[in-house]
């Protein structure tokens, strides 16, 4: 009997060889998904849902308000998406073309910046198959993927063996993490864990580069130089490595030129890739279908037919400002996730939230539409944390609506 794969959504891996047992709609089993995977397929609920000012309404009813609320703003934000499909995201951008919106997702507060630099081919990136099949060096650089993605290293970074790394991570790898703490990543790196100070990753790159062109590294933190000389002398032999840069980089650094010309002191030396830890299943996806729409992955203002882009149009500065004065936050809860300084002022705006889960921001909106979650009740597509178009088909069935079909009805209330 042919099996039945499915892909899992719970992270930006996107593992498409996941198996379940489901009965009635109800599944029971998952096999081949991590922990993080198990939970997220088993996670569906009920029936659909639609609230107006905390009480039950009917579909109509919400999607009405939700119209109004968008048609009487003048500025509205559209923020979230990561964990959308393709198809609900071009809608969104569609959205905010014709609604004048601000459009902005999480990526212009973490990885953004590297996502746009590998569009605009600053920085060489390369897939994960390319990973498993041809790296012997890899970094983990302020990333746990251990816990984050916990199949990276056994299905694509570490363990397996791959066409041109037969022998495997036994022989033919080496995982490096630079990290502030010893995550569980670290401790298999074992000796090649480089324990930095927080915020200490401008400076151990400066060392790097130093030591990688033969000179003292020095670190106002006093890093053993002979350890930084030791990392360099591996990065040089590296024939296919890959730096996987997580938000402990990211958040440590206050731009990405450091990278940059890490990158490019690398690649004089060896041949090196970078790959950011994407950790949305789809948030790559909205850097990329934003990009492809505007010239921009994140922080854009529509208005008039034309885009304008600029931190002052990211969700933190534009609620920070009270420029917007309404909301649509699809699978995203700003109200838990950013700072409460920032957050408050969503109360003081009217909010659509379009989310699968009950979140603090769904309890504080003025409309919810509890929808289906998107690769377990909804299918579509979406884009690997590296860069690859995944498809996908639902597991079980709902009658709560999709993201897409909740955006189409949306812009048709219009
Ligand atoms: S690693 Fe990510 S995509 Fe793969 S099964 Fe786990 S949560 Fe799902």
């Amino acid at each position: 009997m042919e099996k039945n794969y499915y892909v899992c959504t719970g992270c930006g891996l996107l593992c498409d060889d996941i198996e379940v047992e489901s009965e009635k709609n109800i599944i029971n089993k998952v096999y081949t998904a991590c922990r993080v995977g198990v939970a997220h397929m088993k996670e569906v609920r009920g029936e659909a849902g639609f609230r107006v000012d905390n009480a039950p309404v009917d579909e109509a009813t919400a999607i009405r308000e939700a119209a109004s609320i968008l048609k009487n703003a003048k500025n509205p934000l559209i923020f979230g998406l990561g964990t959308s499909t393709d198809e609900a995201q071009k809608l969104a951008i569609e959205l905010a073309r014709k609604t004048d919106a601000t459009l902005d997702d999480t990526s212009s507060f973490c990885l953004g910046p590297l996502v746009e630099a590998l569009l605009q081919d600053k920085i060489k990136t390369c897939t994960l198959d390319d990973v498993r099949n041809k790296a012997d060096v890899i970094i983990f650089w302020g990333a746990d993927p251990s816990d984050s993605h916990p199949r990276h290293l056994s299905k694509h970074s570490y363990f397996p063996r791959g066409s041109e790394k037969q022998r495997g991570w036994e022989e033919e790898r080496t995982a490096i993490a630079i990290d502030v703490r010893k995550s569980h990543t670290a401790k298999i790196c074992g000796n090649y864990f480089f324990q930095i100070p927080p915020e200490g990753d401008a400076e151990f790159i400066d060392a790097l580069i130093a030591a990688l062109s033969g000179k003292l590294p020095k670190t106002s933190y006093n890093y053993p130089p002979k350890k930084i000389l030791e990392l360099a002398n591996i990065l040089k032999g590296a024939k296919f490595g890959v730096i996987f840069a997580g938000l402990g980089l990211i958040y440590s650094l206050k731009d990405m030129e450091p990278v940059f010309r890490l990158m490019k002191a690398l690649n004089e030396k060896a041949n090196f890739q970078l790959v950011p830890m994407v950790g949305h299943y789809n948030m790559r996806g909205f850097n990329e279908n934003l990009y492809a729409e505007t010239g921009y992955v994140n922080r854009v203002k529509f208005e008039n037919g034309t885009v304008k882009h600029g931190p002052e149009y990211s969700v933190v500065e534009s609620l920070k400002a009270k420029t917007v004065d309404a909301a649509l936050i699809i699978g995203s809860d700003p109200l838990s996730s950013l700072p409460r300084s920032v957050s408050k002022n969503l109360l003081e705006i009217p909010v659509i939230s379009i989310d699968p889960c009950e979140t603090l921001t769904s309890k504080h909106s003025k409309v919810y539409i509890n929808t289906a979650i998107s690769g377990v009740e909804s299918g579509g597509s979406a884009t690997r944390m590296d860069g690859i178009k995944v498809s996908f088909k639902p597991v079980v069935e709902t009658a709560r609506l999709s993201d897409e079909a909740t955006l189409k009805k949306i812009m048709e209330a219009l």
